[in-house]
């Protein structure tokens, strides 16, 4: 089965969520599925391996995997980073909503559709030179991802790519994302 068709077909469309008017694309029957969590994990692992400002990255270490840390966006992000991390071989860092991280920290804010939101990691989290895999599950507005990867290029860390599960391809989060290319192993 194609993975973009085994998402799809698990994942479940809530209407009016969290407020009257959104679809909200929920995935986590997706992630439930043990097969179906697995062929996930191992495309968003595989997702920098086709990205060509990853590859030139690799080219320069050959033999190498193409990043050395995965950083995953608080909460079904972390899910995913984990099973990615785990896979791969490598460690695993959470963006964190503000607040919650107990050591010095650097923020990002982002606007949401009414006010803004926090993002926060810690400073230590990410070494200067040091390729990393942002991954979320849903890629909407992009401003999530961006704060995220805001973050990541703030601490010195080379984004080697950002993978998501799905794209929601109507709210042009790819666009705000550039020059960064968006692996979705799904668009909708
Ligand atoms: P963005 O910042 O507008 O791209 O929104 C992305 C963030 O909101 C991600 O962390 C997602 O988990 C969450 N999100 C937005 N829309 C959906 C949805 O339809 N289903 C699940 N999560 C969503």
């Amino acid at each position: 089965e194609r993975l973009d068709e085994l998402i799809s077909g698990l994942t479940v469309d809530v209407p009016d969520h969290p407020e009257p008017g959104v679809l909200f694309r929920d995935l986590t029957p997706v992630f439930a599925d043990g097969p179906a969590f697995r062929r996930v994990v191992e495309g968003l692992a595989a997702a920098s391996a086709s990205d060509p400002r990853a590859a030139a990255l690799a080219d320069s270490r050959a033999g190498e995997r193409p990043f050395d840390v995965v950083v995953g966006v608080e909460a079904r992000g972390f899910l995913l980073a984990a099973g990615v991390a785990l896979h791969t071989g490598v460690g695993v860092v959470p963006v964190r909503k503000a607040g919650k991280l107990p050591r010095e920290r650097i923020a990002a804010d982002y606007a949401l559709e009414y006010g803004t939101a926090t993002l926060e990691l810690h400073a230590d989290s990410i070494r200067p030179g040091q390729r990393v895999l942002v991954v979320d599950d849903v890629l909407a507005t992009g401003g999530t991802l961006a704060a995220a990867v805001t973050l990541v290029e703030q601490l010195g860390g080379v984004v080697s790519a950002v993978a998501v599960v799905v794209e929601l391809s109507a709210l042009a989060g790819r666009q705000r994302l550039a020059p960064h290319t968006v692996h979705a192993l799904w668009t909708t």
